[in-house]
């Protein structure tokens, strides 16, 4: 695979910043769009555009077979057992809370729900609103100081009254790859569902869900080069024929009176109005692209570029990491100094880099370093060795000015 190719498919790569090309290191926060997803978007609204699952028009006929097809690739993506376990969503945080408010009625107070120490806030907030909600408790698997959860505390967390288990697949502030499938074990020995955050682990490594095994997996469509809006919520038939819905309206249903209704079958039970054709239609062109590279030469590119950029910023002095565990995924946190992480990313911002400075909406875990935040860089598969040497120049020259 050449980059050089690679990196044309990627319209956005070739424009500057402040004057200098763009160096975009910014991936966990969201990926960039190549062609061939904007085509389909920009399709899409030219050619096929009404609404779906109603009309018998030629119209609505094209857009539902659009999007159900755009939910066959997603299945094939992560290998789901079946395309009705495939429910769209607007993004990571949306999967997860519609998993949190179907369980309400599932958890009491004698419940516990177990996190990890290393969550995205979008994995904490909604189940300490279920906690809330229900009187359960909020457990939390710690970590060390690498960013490695401790596996002999969290079989002391997961116990016979966990109703769920829920963690990142990868650590978005550390780059950590996270022993799941552990913590799947563990949780089997109680029947406790186990829901997966796949927000960083879609658009790094290839992932299998039934080998995964987990109940629920949620992952965003603006991190897997897709569209923003349009996301997946995983999971196991059995469980969501089991949950109530989140939402009711439109699509969601099959009669409605006003003194009954009675539910679609999955998945447009948790797909209540129109849903973003759009989106989903780019998820699938931005799956298909993916496919065509394949997930495993894919990553290896972003272990290179993790393996290189780690040892160039070692040769800078005062060089602090966060997150050293041996298995990582592309994302680098670090401090230099006491120069203040915004400074730093101001600074390399104006040389055309583009990383992420703060706390990377995981609070808790600068909470745990003691620090305010760290600059990230955080690649994809169109970053080359050349981004890395840009970025290294920029840190020298900003760390000079800031020293
Ligand atoms: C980005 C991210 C989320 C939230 O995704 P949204 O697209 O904002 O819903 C959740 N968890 C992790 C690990 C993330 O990186």
């Amino acid at each position: 695979m050449k980059a050089a190719q690679i990196r044309r498919d990627f319209p956005i790569l070739h424009r500057t910043i402040h004057g200098k090309p763009l160096i975009y290191l910014d991936n966990a926060a969201s990926t960039q769009k190549p062609q061939v997803v904007i085509d389909a978007v920009s399709n899409y609204y030219s050619e096929i555009n009404a609404n779906v699952h109603r009309g018998n028009h030629l119209l609505s006929q094209l857009a539902t077979d659009a999007v159900e097809s755009a939910r066959d690739k997603t299945r094939a993506f992560i290998n789901a057992g079946e395309r009705e376990e495939i429910i769209f969503t607007k993004g990571t945080t949306d999967g997860i809370n519609t998993v949190a408010s179907s369980m309400s009625g599932f958890v009491n107070h004698l419940h516990n729900i177990v996190i990890s120490a290393s969550e995205h806030h979008a994995n904490i907030v909604p189940w300490q609103m279920l906690c809330e909600r229900t009187g359960a408790e909020l457990r939390v698997i710690p970590m060390d100081k690498k960013g490695v959860w401790i596996l002999d505390e969290a079989r002391e967390k997961i116990d016979q009254n966990t109703m769920v288990v829920a963690v990142g697949h990868i650590s978005n502030a550390l780059g950590t790859i996270n022993p799941v499938e552990e913590i799947v074990a563990m949780a089997r020995k109680f029947d406790a569902a186990v829901l997966i955050d796949g927000a960083q682990s879609a658009p790094h490594i290839p992932v299998d869900v039934q080998h995964l095994d987990a109940d629920f997996y949620c992952f965003s469509g603006h991190k897997i080069c897709a569209p923003t809006g349009i996301g997946v919520l995983y999971g196991k038939r059995a469980w969501l024929e089991k949950l109530p819905p989140y939402q009711g309206g439109g699509e969601m249903i099959k009669t409605v009176t006003f003194q009954k209704t009675t539910y679609a079958d999955i998945p447009f039970k948790f797909e209540a109005g129109t849903p973003n054709m759009a989106g989903m239609v780019g998820m699938g062109a931005a799956i298909d692209y993916l496919m065509h590279h394949g997930m495993v030469n894919l990553a290896a590119i972003e272990d290179d570029l993790l393996e290189y950029a780690t040892s160039q910023l070692k040769t800078i002095e005062g060089m602090r990491f966060f997150g050293t565990a041996e298995k990582k995924a592309g994302v680098i946190s670090f401090l230099i100094d006491d120069i203040h992480p915004y400074d730093l990313g101001t600074l390399m911002d104006k040389f055309g880099i583009a990383v992420r400075t703060g706390h990377h909406c995981a609070q808790p875990i600068m909470d745990f370093f003691g620090i305010p935040g760290t600059v990230r860089a955080s690649f994809a598969f169109y970053n080359t060795r050349e981004d890395v040497d840009a970025m290294m120049a920029a840190i020298k020259k900003s760390v000079q000015m800031l020293r």
